[in-house]
């Protein structure tokens, strides 16, 4: 058992190690020839017809797939109010203003029975996000899209490996998916992200911006024939190239991507079976056999449980376990709230989960010990 069980730790294995070396010593340490090969295992992770573009993080994958779908100034997206402001906050760097929508209780995704009252003539696109690594309902989604040419960007932090009526995250009709590798997702490489698209012009458009909008990034442009000092600048774009040094922990993380899930999975039935009698609300299982990437186990206190939320994570700190709370939905940052008026009443089921929400740690080095130990301490707290 830890000393402390922390709420979330990488899986960083000798193979990460000895392909990072491998970049320190080849002299080539931005993008390169390893965020070539990250990119084409990716690609083809998700199946055929998937172009994957490495970023420095989600965020600037949103930010690209948003601006190559021409969103710009007073248009609107529709998003889940309980989520990471980075969903959101990408909308605000291109002038558009994101429209919250409350999520359903039990999956804590997107209500998608409140999408289409959120629709106005300004309404352009919207960004789902697989909370916790459980699919949204996108036929709904999708089918809401096409009825109002709407497009849709899949915010996937959370969802690889995801998958929906047997199909992976990112392979769906969506028009763009974004992934996250910060430290603490499902696969990890520090700072970085991966879009991938099936439309060949918003992938165009978006390997263009992700380095300065020149047309062709730094790798080609020192090993192809033109001379090797020429470049185009056709736009203002920005500086959101993966490292190869990220993209080394990447290509391993990936080829582990489903031992590491089932390492989750097996957690995730663990509290699930233990957790059972106790008054709390389990996370929703996925529908039709679908995987569950479980990048966060979120338990629910029930209304009968005598201690608050706030106090049930103080005393499992004090008892050596980390857990969290995901997420202060967006409606009650400063920021989010004084710019759109937004009140408590509007998102009544974000705003009552995030009274009765923790994050319980679930991660892969996570020992048998840890695992009881987290239970054993619930029970406690709970009885
Ligand atoms: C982590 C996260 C992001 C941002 O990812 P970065 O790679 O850190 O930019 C976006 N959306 C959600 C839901 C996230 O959890």
């Amino acid at each position: 058992m830890n000393e402390f069980i922390p709420f979330a730790l990488p899986d960083i294995g000798e193979e990460e190690i000895a392909e990072v070396v491998d970049s320190l010593r080849s002299g080539w340490l931005t993008t390169g020839p390893k965020t070539k090969r990250f990119e084409q295992d990716f690609g083809e992770f998700l199946g055929y017809g998937v172009e994957a573009i490495a970023v420095n993080s989600a965020t600037s994958g949103l930010h690209l797939a948003l601006e190559a779908i021409g969103i710009g100034p007073g248009d609107e997206v529709i998003t889940t109010v309980h989520t990471f402001t980075a969903t959101a906050e990408v909308i605000r760097y291109l002038g558009a203003n994101p429209v919250f929508v409350d999520i359903d209780l039990a999956t804590m995704n997107i209500d998608v029975s409140k999408i289409e009252a959120a629709i106005t003539p300004r309404t352009k696109a919207i960004i789902p996000v697989h909370f916790g690594g459980l699919a949204c309902d996108m036929e709904a989604i999708l089918k809401i899209a096409q009825k109002y040419q709407l497009k849709v960007v899949e915010d996937a932090a959370h969802a690889i490996p995801t998958t929906y009526q047997g199909q992976l995250i990112g392979s769906l009709n969506s028009d763009v998916t974004v992934y996250s590798f910060y430290a603490t997702k499902t696969i990890a490489t520090g700072e970085g992200g991966m879009l991938v698209t099936r439309n060949p012009e918003i992938a165009q458009r978006c390997r263009i911006m992700r380095l300065h909008g020149i047309n062709r990034d730094a790798f080609d442009r020192y090993t192809s024939t033109k001379p090797s000092w020429y470049y185009e600048v056709v736009a203002p774009g920005f500086k959101y190239n993966m490292t190869d040094v990220a993209a080394s922990l990447g290509i391993h993380q990936l080829q582990k991507v489903w031992e590491l899930q089932k390492q989750r999975n097996a957690i995730a039935n663990y509290y699930n079976l233990e957790l059972a009698n106790l008054p709390l609300h389990l996370p929703a299982q996925p529908l039709h056999q679908d995987t569950h990437s479980w990048h966060l186990y979120v338990i629910r206190l029930d209304d009968s449980v005598k201690v608050s939320r706030n106090t049930f994570i103080e005393k499992m700190a004090v008892q050596g376990i980390g857990c969290s709370v995901h997420y202060i939905p967006l409606h009650l940052q400063p920021y989010w709230r004084e710019i759109y008026n937004l009140r408590t009443e509007q998102f009544p089921c974000a705003s009552y989960a995030y009274e009765h929400i923790v994050s319980l740690p679930i991660y892969t080095r996570m020992t048998a010990l840890d695992q009881t130990h987290v239970i054993e301490m619930i029970n406690k707290i709970l009885n």
